[in-house]
């Protein structure tokens, strides 16, 4: 009987890991477009022009991991094909209720802005994070790279909201005066 350990890693792309890797693909297919049109109203919302600036510049960059997990699929001999993600479609909902329960043009709404960002460009970094080792041991050297692509420009997003936050935002919503 042939061990598992004596297969390719080659082998190992052709079968459950395969499909496997492939549900998370669609899964983060449905999650980036999404977004897409999520992050607009999150710019909307949004009281700093800093703020409305990063969504706006993220929203650039989504549309880009749209087409290059396009790319992946295309690379896989695969339809590009999108499965509905229940964690960002949550973390989406959560956004618009944080857009729902705080002020126009406070301080507050950017905060509740910015924790609804980084819980969606967090789910991105462990997707990316993950789907990018497993193309890497299943020897898929392109693939990787384009999934690494994408996980550095998630980082860079999360890393600008963190800067947005530190920077002014949580201070200013502290010192609103509440009604
Ligand atoms: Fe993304
Ligand atoms: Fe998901
Ligand atoms: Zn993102």
């Amino acid at each position: 009987m042939p061990t598992q350990d004596q297969q390719s890693p080659k082998a190992a792309l052709n079968s459950k890991l395969r499909e496997f890797f492939l549900d998370q693909l669609r899964d983060i297919y449905w999650a980036e477009q999404k977004l897409v049109k999520t992050l607009p109203k999150l710019s909307e919302a949004a009281h700093s022009d800093d703020l409305r600036a990063a969504f706006d510049s993220h929203l650039i960059e989504t549309e880009g991991h749209v087409s290059r997990l396009e790319q992946v699929f295309t690379l896989l001999g695969e339809k590009a094909k999108a499965v509905e993600c229940p964690a960002l479609k949550g973390i989406a909902e959560e956004g618009e209720d944080i857009i729902d329960e705080t002020e126009d043009n406070t301080a507050q709404r950017d905060v509740g802005l910015i924790f609804a960002g980084q819980k969606a460009e967090h789910y991105e970094i462990a997707t990316y994070g993950s789907l990018k080792q497993l193309a890497k041991d299943m020897d898929q050297t392109e693939i990787a790279d384009l999934l690494n692509q994408t996980l550095t420009e998630e980082k860079a997003a999360n890393d600008k909201l963190t800067e947005l936050a530190t920077s002014g935002i949580n201070r200013e919503a502290a010192a609103e005066i509440a009604d």
